[in-house]
């Protein structure tokens, strides 16, 4: 550890209980981007604002930089944490997995950590599952791996009525060229995820899609970003288990 600190406001993404009295945690800083920190003692209730790290809450952080991971120094808070049901809960938990393993430690991106104030408050106003897979069409938008649903990503060709989508090649696959292993991807799955795109958290214009539909976007998804990250999300155990 350095004697280096610096200064963020900061969302709270992951708190795993570490040793006997510290935190282990991961948040998404505005000036900073991901920043995985542990806060010695903050399992104990008179210390530095260490149990103000809970998942969703919104603090004011002081930290040590470290070489590897950096430290909690103090920290308070910003906005009071939200009392989410168990359904919102679950949707909070995958939208900070996927952002956790969408993004690299400090690299900042302003966008994404408005993207998470935005979400933060509307998640406990409107359809989680909506609000959740709208957010991650968002989010792999920032990161700069939306996938191109526009043409096949094979022969180039328009995209025109019910298609398919390579997870491998990471895009829509027309007809001509679909061989067996890509997934259904309809005419409208695909304006559902245009739709997505520019959902407006603030003021979201109402729309109907069919649950065909939106579990057809959803396995996309879900297969694109654990090819994309290499990693399982486990968040969608805890969805599936408790039959959201
Ligand atoms: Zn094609």
């Amino acid at each position: 550890m350095t004697d280096k600190g610096f200064n963020d406001e900061a969302l709270i993404l992951k708190v795993k209980n570490w040793q006997t009295a510290d935190k282990y945690a991961v948040c998404f800083s505005r000036g900073h981007g991901k920043i995985s920190f542990l806060a010695y003692g903050a399992r104990y209730a008179r210390t530095n604002g260490g149990r103000l790290v809970q998942p969703f809450a919104v603090l004011d952080m002081n930290f040590f930089a470290g070489k590897k991971l950096d430290t909690l120094k103090s920290c308070e808070l910003i906005s009071y944490p939200l009392q989410f049901d168990l359904k919102q809960m679950a949707y909070a938990a995958l939208i900070a997995e996927v952002t956790e393993n969408l993004t690299e430690e400090h690299q900042p991106q302003e966008e994404i950590y408005e993207l998470l104030l935005a979400v933060r408050s509307v998640l406990t106003k409107h359809n989680p599952r909506l609000v959740a897979l709208s957010y991650i069409v968002k989010l792999l938008f920032l990161t700069g791996i939306l996938p191109n649903c526009q043409s096949c990503v094979n022969c180039g060709k328009p995209a025109e009525g019910d298609a398919y989508f390579s997870v491998v090649q990471g895009g829509l696959v027309c007809n001509d060229c679909h061989g067996g292993e890509e997934l259904p991807f309809g005419t409208e799955a695909q304006e559902f995820m245009a739709q997505l795109l520019t959902l407006d958290f603030n003021n979201p214009q109402p729309f109907k899609v069919r649950g065909g539909a939106l579990m057809e976007l959803e396995k996309i998804l879900q297969r694109f970003i654990v090819f994309q990250t290499d990693k399982p999300l486990k968040s969608l155990g805890f969805l599936s288990q408790t039959g959201f």
